[in-house]
């Protein structure tokens, strides 16, 4: 592991079942193997146990502090899976274990058994308020469901609720995405954390196929900084690039990742990483569980970091998250460039470095004018 300290305790828990693929969706999903979702999660259980006991994922303390099963649509799963499965592995005490949750799968006695089994937190994908850009997505919920989805987690005690969104797409016009923005706002009281992404028309997904387009780099820039406006105006501050959260609503999981923490990933096509290591699984649902059972894991491929490219990912994890650079560090890499007049995208707050809301939608320039 040469000189890079592990840190992080964290499990990815990838289930990919969903019942249909949405338009833009480049994930790992099956949405026809539900019926193997018993063999699936014994197989999960089985890797976890088998990193474990062999590594090179090693537990620091006595157990993972977060846990995050996502996917696919995990809510879809039969819920005593997901109690069994918490049930079978370390886990810290305090441990944050959230899960993605659509709305259509909402509904009261779902969220009072996930709490049951030890889940502090579910992620609803809402992505839009607009009925007209849910069915553009491909969703199977409409903005009625996905505000009852809402309803009914808010009013379950012991549950952390965030939502997340997805903004720029061809069929989406200013008007629209302000409703998104303003009704999210509006439910801030209940809900502790959002997520908004800008749209991408990745290979392999329908709108690719398509010939889709999103909206201009201008018009996504102004989206972004109408819910960066919104969204701290109700309390809900920016701690990453494209998430926010009330103080205490921050997903300590993804925060785990934005600072290079080691996480093993278990499940199909799902990533892990520790110390200087990353290595991914089978991406098919039968290959995977076929592999957990002849070899334990169901690694597929993995590589080791060299210093340099250890040096960029930690810089542009950094460039994405509130106070990610120390002042000094960000001195250092401005003053390798001839650029200092990268400093103005900056603030600095207690010594610690972060873009500026416009700053941030520069971020992929600034890092690479660092980098460079
Ligand atoms: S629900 Fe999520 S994972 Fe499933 S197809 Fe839609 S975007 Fe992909």
């Amino acid at each position: 592991m040469g000189n890079i300290d592990s840190t992080g305790n964290g499990l990815y828990v990838h289930v990919p079942f969903c019942t249909k693929k949405c338009s833009y969706c480049a994930f790992n999903v099956s949405h026809n193997g539900l019926h193997l979702q018993g063999d699936y999660f014994k197989a999960l259980g089985a890797e976890v146990l088998h990193y474990l006991t062999n590594g090179p994922f090693e537990l620091r303390g006595v157990g993972f502090d977060t846990v995050y099963f996502g996917g696919g649509t995990p809510s879809l799963v039969d819920p005593s899976l997901i109690a069994d499965f918490l049930a079978s592995i370390p886990l810290a005490g305090g441990a944050e274990v959230s899960i993605e949750v659509n709305p259509e799968s909402a509904r009261r006695e779902l969220f009072t058994s996930y709490v049951d089994s030890g889940v502090t937190r579910v992620s609803i994908g809402v992505q839009s308020f607009d009925d007209k850009v849910l069915c553009y997505y491909g969703r199977t919920h409409d903005a009625a469901g996905a505000e009852r989805a809402i309803e009914l987690a808010v009013e379950t005690e012991g549950l952390s609720v965030g939502i997340d969104l997805v903004y720029g797409s061809e069929v989406e016009d200013d008007k629209s995405w302000s409703r998104t923005v303003l009704k999210t706002a509006s439910l801030a009281t209940g809900i502790s954390h959002v997520s908004a992404y800008a749209l991408g028309i990745e290979k392999r997904t329908k709108l690719h196929y398509d010939k889709a387009k999103s909206q201009s780099e201008d018009v996504l820039a102004e989206r972004y900084l109408m819910a960066d406006e919104a969204f701290e105006g109700c309390g809900l501050q920016n701690y990453e690039i494209s998430n926010w959260a009330c103080t205490d609503g921050r997903c300590r999981h993804n925060a785990n990742y934005w600072s290079w923490g080691d996480y093993l990933g278990v499940g199909l096509g799902a990533h892990s990483h520790f110390g200087r290591s990353r290595w991914w699984n089978d991406p098919s649902l039968k290959g995977y569980i076929a592999a957990v059972k002849t070899q334990g894991t169901g690694f597929l491929a993995g590589e080791e970091l060299v210093d340099s490219q250890v040096e960029a990912e930690r810089l542009m994890l950094a460039l994405r998250i509130q106070g990610g650079l120390s002042e000094k560090e960000l001195k250092t890499w401005v003053s390798r460039t001839e650029s200092e007049e990268l400093l103005g995208l900056f603030e600095i707050v207690n010594g610690r470095a972060s873009l500026k809301p416009r700053g941030r939608l520069l971020a992929d320039g600034v890092f690479r004018a660092l980098s460079a």
